[in-house]
C-alpha cells in the first residue's frame, strides 16, 4: 500500500506528490518546488521521515510541474521519467520560464520514457500508466490499484478540466482521455490533481460540468 504526501509549491499552486511505502521508499511527483525554501520544504519532510527516495515521475512537462526535477536529480541522484511525446513540452519549458519571469534550471541527466499501459514499481507497489493526453500532448496518470487512487496532473480538477489552450492542447482529446482513463476506474477511486483539491471518479461523473458521462 502507498501513502501519499502532497505538497502545494510555486505561484501557479502546483500539486507536488510523494508516495511511499512501509519500507520507507518513496516516490516523488512533479516536484514544482521553485523557491530555496520549497526544496528545502520538500528536502527536511523527506530526510526527516527517513525515506529514500527511488523514482522521479512527471504526470506532464509543464513549466509549474518541472520547476524541482533539477533539485531532485542533484539531491538524491534520480532520473526523470516521462512519456515521449512530452519531450517538446520539457524542452520549451526554459523558454516559458522566462516569458513567465520565473527563470530556473533545466533538468540536465538522462531521461526515461514511460510507456502507456504498462507499470512501474516502487518496492512491490505498482502504478498502472494511463496515457492521458488532451492537456498536454504527452499526459499521463498514475493509477495505484490497490490503494485505490489516481495521480492525474493536470487532466481532472475537482470540478473542472485543465486548460487545452497551450501548444499541444486539444479539448476533444483531452474529454476521451477523461471518459476512457479515468471514468472507466472505480467510482470511489480518488483523483489527486496537479491543481486544487482531492476528488472522486464518481463525484466528477456526477458533478463535472466539462465531461459527459458516455
Ligand atoms: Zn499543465
Ligand atoms: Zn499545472
Amino acid at each position: 500500500m502507498l501513502n501519499i504526501k502532497a505538497f502545494t509549491f510555486n505561484p501557479v499552486q502546483e500539486n507536488t506528490y510523494v508516495l511511499y511505502n512501509e519500507k520507507k521508499e518513496c516516490c516523488i511527483i512533479d516536484p514544482g518546488c521553485y523557491f530555496p525554501a520549497e526544496k528545502q520544504e520538500l528536502k527536511a519532510l523527506i530526510e526527516g521521515s527517513g525515506w529514500k527516495p527511488v523514482l522521479l515521475l512527471n504526470t506532464h512537462c509543464h513549466l509549474d510541474h518541472v520547476f524541482g526535477n533539477q533539485f531532485v536529480y542533484d539531491t538524491w541522484g534520480l532520473q526523470l521519467h516521462i512519456h515521449e511525446k512530452e519531450k517538446p513540452v520539457l524542452d520549451f519549458a526554459p523558454q516559458s520560464g522566462l516569458m513567465w519571469q520565473m527563470p530556473f534550471d533545466q533538468y540536465n541527466g538522462p531521461l526515461i520514457y514511460l510507456k502507456e499501459d504498462s507499470f512501474i514499481h516502487i518496492g512491490d507497489e505498482k502504478l498502472e500508466i494511463r496515457f492521458t493526453p488532451g492537456h498536454s500532448p504527452g499526459s499521463v496518470s498514475f493509477y495505484h490499484e490497490a490503494g485505490g487512487f489516481v495521480i492525474g496532473g493536470d487532466v481532472l480538477f475537482n470540478g473542472s478540466i485543465g486548460r487545452t489552450d497551450l501548444p499541444g492542447g486539444d479539448f476533444d482529446t483531452l474529454v476521451t482521455s477523461i471518459q476512457t482513463q479515468f471514468f472507466t476506474l472505480p467510482d470511489n477511486t480518488k483523483v489527486y490533481s496537479g491543481h486544487g483539491p482531492v476528488t472522486t471518479v464518481g463525484f466528477e461523473k456526477m458533478n463535472n460540468p466539462f465531461v459527459k458521462l458516455y
